[in-house]
This record gives structure tokens, C-alpha cells and sequence, in this order.
């Protein structure tokens, strides 16, 4: 339902909830949020954000990378497990997804054949772990390519957001059918499913497109295809009054 990103220099938990407070208006059943610090920390509760604020109070919550997620689920009930962000059953992978994978249960059959086990009955927790499969592939060394390999798979609308636990310093992004915003700051970047959580850090936007991967790092911003051709994009300032 709702998405939110940080990479850059200044505490990402205030930039999570916040944008998970603006992002609201639209209705959900949980939410949920990501940081890197020594580790990989995902902290998520069925209710209200103010629910998640009440259950991260005593956790450690610093870093200065991070996803969030407002959950209006489609497959699977409202409850903690089944709030995003999902982890791969071999903790390399979380990810936050808006939409829904119409093949996920033909994935999940070709997944569990391959010894993956599933904690939840979303949609979402079979591409994280799809994700995983490819990344473990000797061919494939990074986390982008798992990313685009696994969306090379899928039926259904996505906007995405996923962090690797090898891969520190980059955020990786991608959208079909279901809208992601990535706003430009000064060495630092955010991301959102719209502009409400980026406007009041920056007004220089980018709307992604349909089949586009972002690669995100502090200082550089790549957009490809699924395919791994060069993107068109366009920056654009914000119009508020939409
Ligand atoms: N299909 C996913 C789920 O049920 C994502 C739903 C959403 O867009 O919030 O968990």
C-alpha cells in the first residue's frame, strides 16, 4: 500500500515514520520498517504506525539506510508476520512490496522444490525468497541482477523496495503497475509510492516507469530496465498541487 526509502547521511528512523504517517491517508492493516546498522534490523506490527513507533521504543533503531511499509494486505490476514518488510528464509534479503504477484503460487511450488520454506502466506514473502534463489546462483554476484532475474519471473503489479545485506550502501527499486518516486537531495535520496513523504526534503523528483530498476547508492543514481537496457527518465520538480 505505502513505501518509503532513505540512503544517506542523517538518521533514517524519523524520515520512516514520518513518511509512514503521510502515507496514512490511504488506509492499511500494519506497517513496518527496516534499518542497516551492524546488521540488518526489521522491526513490524499489525496496526497503526503509532503501534510500530510503541514497539520499536526500547529497539535500536539507528542507521542511516532504510525501508518502511504501510501493509493493506491481499494475500494473507492482517497480523505481525504477514506485515512487510518480508526477510528471505536466508536472512540476504528484505524487501517492502506494493501490488500483488498473480504467479506467486506456481513460484512458490518451483521455490519449495528447491528446499525454500515459507513462514507467511503472502504474495510478497515468495519474490523476496525468489530474489534469494537467483542471488544464490554461482553465475550471479550481485543484488541487482538476483533483483532483475526474479522480476524477469513475475506476473502481477509491483513497486518494490529491497535491501541486500552484503550490499550496505545501495537501495535497489522497481516498479510495474504499482507507482514509486525517487526524490534527489544533496547526497542522499529518497523514495516513496508518492511525493507526500519526499516534499518536504526536496522538490527535485523523478517518477519512475513502468519496468524500471533503480540502483541506488548515496551519491549516484542508476535507472535500467528489467532487461538491463539504459532507462529513460526525466527529473521534475514536484507539483503540490496535485
Ligand atoms: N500483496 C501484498 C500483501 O498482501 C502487498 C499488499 C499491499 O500493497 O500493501 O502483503
Amino acid at each position: 500500500c505505502g513505501i518509503v526509502g532513505y540512503i544517506g547521511d542523517k538518521n533514517v528512523y524519523p524520515i520512516l515514520i514520518k513518511g509512514l504517517q503521510r502515507l496514512e491517508y490511504r488506509g492499511y492493516d500494519s506497517a513496518g520498517i527496516a534499518i542497516y546498522n551492524s546488521d540488518l534490523k526489521t522491526y513490524k506490527k499489525k496496526g497503526k504506525v503509532s503501534d510500530l513507533e510503541t514497539f520499536v521504543a526500547d529497539k535500536d533503531i539507528t542507521g542511516h539506510v532504510g525501508i518502511g511499509h504501510t501493509r493493506w494486505a491481499t494475500h494473507g490476514e492482517p497480523n505481525d508476520v504477514n506485515a512487510h518488510p518480508h526477510t528471505s528464509m536466508h536472512g540476504n534479503f528484505v524487501l517492502v512490496h506494493n501490488g500483488i504477484i498473480e504467479n506467486y503460487a506456481e513460484l512458490k511450488k518451483d521455490l519449495t522444490g528447491k528446499g525454500y520454506v515459507f513462514q507467511t502466506e503472502t504474495d510478497t514473502e515468495v519474490l523476496v525468497n525468489l530474489i534469494e534463489y537467483f542471488y544464490s546462483l554461482d553465475e550471479v554476484d550481485n543484488a541487482e541482477l538476483a533483483v532483475r532475474l526474479a522480476l524477469s519471473k513475475v506476473v502481477g503489479a509491483y513497486g518494490i523496495v529491497v535491501l541486500c545485506k552484503n550490499e550496505k550502501h545501495r537501495i535497489i527499486a522497481a516498479r510495474l503497475g504499482s507507482p514509486l518516486v525517487i526524490g534527489i537531495g544533496q547526497g542522499e535520496y529518497f523514495l516513496a509510492s508518492d511525493a507526500s513523504p519526499i516534499v518536504e526534503y526536496t522538490d527535485s523528483v523523478i517518477y519512475m516507469n513502468d519496468g524500471d530498476v533503480a540502483v541506488i547508492e548515496k551519491n549516484s543514481l542508476t535507472l535500467k530496465t528489467v532487461d538491463n537496457d539504459p532507462a529513460n527518465f526525466k527529473v521534475t520538480k514536484v507539483d503540490l498541487s496535485i
